[in-house]
């Protein structure tokens, strides 16, 4: 049997400043050896340089929130792809659900940034989830594979073995709510079950991560669900001692 090393990755949003920064990335560089899981951080695109310069040569890896759909141009304010990579990122989030719901990025716009991902070698780590009406009216499925098949339909199933998928619930985004252990998964082999219709080995290998206020005391029991391999953690992960406390529950 295919095993699914855990990865953990922390979305600090827009929050960080040069010192907090610094502070959290000494402690967690620190703890490093008695992590076995991979771990990552999507950190504000200005401070990518500093992290940068914190993380070469530790077993850390870095990205970005979002990114161009574009390679270059006149899109002011925008970031490519090849810009990350000049800063060493080697993931980067796409589809995060506060960039479809409050900057209007829509399916086939998140399919494009992934595809820009891609095409310079970044993995992109792909976010669907519902929202609460959604789950009420019960269209979380279809809801997550129309999400998931805007992506598919553009770069092919294949395309899945370089990408890194976060279920993501909206609802429990940032609000304390967690998705029980059973309801999260239940969601996990849904997205494991689509992508086995179309290619059993990408299924396999692919890493589903769960994002929704993921916490210490929540996180293990999450992770030992058999088709979630990973969290994606935001307030959590910008407190030292709970975003380590994550990632060693991601060890077992
Ligand atoms: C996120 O930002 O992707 C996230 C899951 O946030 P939180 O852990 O705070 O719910």
């Amino acid at each position: 049997m295919f095993m699914r090393k855990k990865l953990v990755a922390g979305n600090w949003k827009m929050f960080g400043s040069l010192q907090r920064n610094a502070l959290l990335l000494d402690r967690i560089v620190a703890a490093g050896s008695g992590i076995s899981c991979d771990v990552a951080v999507f950190v504000p695109f200005p401070y990518l340089g500093q992290v940068q310069g914190l993380l070469t040569g530790s077993s850390l890896v870095w990205g970005a929130q979002t990114l161009s759909e574009f390679a270059e141009g006149a899109y002011t304010g925008e970031v490519s792809a090849g810009m990350l990579r000049d800063f060493g990122c080697g993931l980067v989030l796409v589809g995060h659900s506060e960039r479809r719901n409050l900057f209007g990025e829509s399916d086939s716009v998140v399919a494009a940034k992934f595809a820009a991902a891609q095409a310079v070698g970044l993995v992109p780590v792909l976010c669907v989830g519902e929202t609460l009406a959604e789950r009420e009216a019960g269209a979380t499925f279809e809801v997550v594979v129309r999400q998931l098949s805007a992506v598919v339909d553009r770069v092919g199933i294949a395309a899945m073995n370089k990408a890194v998928l976060a279920y993501e619930p909206v609802w429990a985004i940032g609000t304390g709510v967690t998705a029980s252990p059973h309801q999260a998964q239940e969601v996990h082999a849904a997205v494991r079950a689509y992508l086995a219709g179309l290619d059993g080995v990408v299924a396999e290998e692919a890493r589903i991560l769960y994002g929704g206020s993921v916490k210490p005391g929540n996180a293990a029991e999450l992770f030992a669900q058999p088709d979630i391999d990973g969290g994606l953690v935001g307030g959590a992960a910008l407190v030292a001692d709970d975003f380590l406390a994550i990632c060693q529950a991601a060890n077992r």
